[in-house]
């Protein structure tokens, strides 16, 4: 049983389906952590980010994507980012006002994949009233993708640790007609729930792999790493202040100190100097 994050790839014997099952449990714990939201709050960022996971290693493994989760109201919004090399970090914003956040009633899942050209696609649907993470991802996938596929994730707690956070996509191979998914679905209804399994087998993704294919043979065909890694720096940090105003700038720089600013994501506290602002001001 492997007690890493780690995503895995699988394909049946049968060239029928390609599954991934990823275990995602210090990762989320970490993204948790360092956004200090807890209860359903917390279970929902969880269960974004390990999606956000998922759909990210379905792609070629240089790109990124953006998993945004926005209430109806627009009153809060969590983020997860996943980067090649399996790096993965999350924002909950607002989390004050929000001690649950409402999925039902319209909140929307935006998808942001970077293509292989550089360019952005862009999905959006609303989270349907039943399903939860996993109903609005699957709902993007259908919605987005020339791949039928199915998609779970799931976060198991013991108070306001995680036990176990993982899932798995299930995609049928490229020109095949859609009869072998609807079976595949069926199966997946008719399985054991994730929470369930992810408790049995503490996140374990060739577990997973094992229950989803049970009875097709299948070959593991990959592996690759998953984590908690910011992408943050203090060239980065300074960037972000280029949207400001000119006198904005021109303010923070009085005093000629060095200005504190923690980065929203990991809370890694940078020392932005002067000189850096002073380039800023010369770019603007
Ligand atoms: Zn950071």
């Amino acid at each position: 049983m492997p007690d890493v994050d780690i995503a895995l790839r699988a394909l049946t014997d049968d060239d029928t389906f390609r599954v991934i099952a990823v275990r995602a449990t210090d990762t989320v714990q970490a993204a948790i952590a360092a956004q200090k939201v807890k209860g359903p709050v917390a279970q929902t960022f969880a269960e974004l980010v390990t999606g956000a996971v998922l759909i990210r290693e379905t792609m070629s493994p240089d790109l990124r994507l953006q998993a945004l989760l926005q209430t109806a109201d627009k009153s809060a919004r969590m983020v997860a980012d996943a980067f090649p090399k399996g790096e993965t970090r999350g924002l909950v914003i607002n989390k004050a006002n929000n001690v649950t956040f409402a999925l039902a009633g319209g909140a929307i899942l935006q998808v942001m994949r970077t293509l292989n050209d550089g360019s952005v696609h862009q999905g959006t649907v609303e989270v349907p009233p039943q399903g939860g993470v996993s109903g609005a991802l699957m709902q993007y996938l259908q919605q987005s993708e020339q791949v039928a596929s199915v998609i779970a994730v799931r976060c198991v707690f013991a108070g306001d640790q995680v036990l176990a956070a993982g899932g798995y996509i299930v995609q049928l191979l490229p020109g095949l007609d859609p009869g072998p998914l609807m079976l595949m679905a069926q199966r997946l209804e008719d399985f054991e729930d994730l929470a369930s399994m992810l408790r049995r087998g503490s996140g374990d993704p060739k577990m997973l792999l094992d229950e989803l294919l049970y009875g097709m043979p299948y070959t593991q065909v990959g592996d690759s790493p998953v984590l908690y890694k910011c992408q943050c720096s203090e060239l980065r940090v300074t960037a972000s202040l280029a949207t400001l105003p000119r006198s904005d700038i021109e303010e923070l720089m009085r005093g000629g100190k060095s200005l504190e600013i923690s980065c929203e994501y990991c809370g890694e506290d940078y020392q932005v100097r002067t000189e850096m602002l002073r380039g800023l001001l010369a770019q603007n």
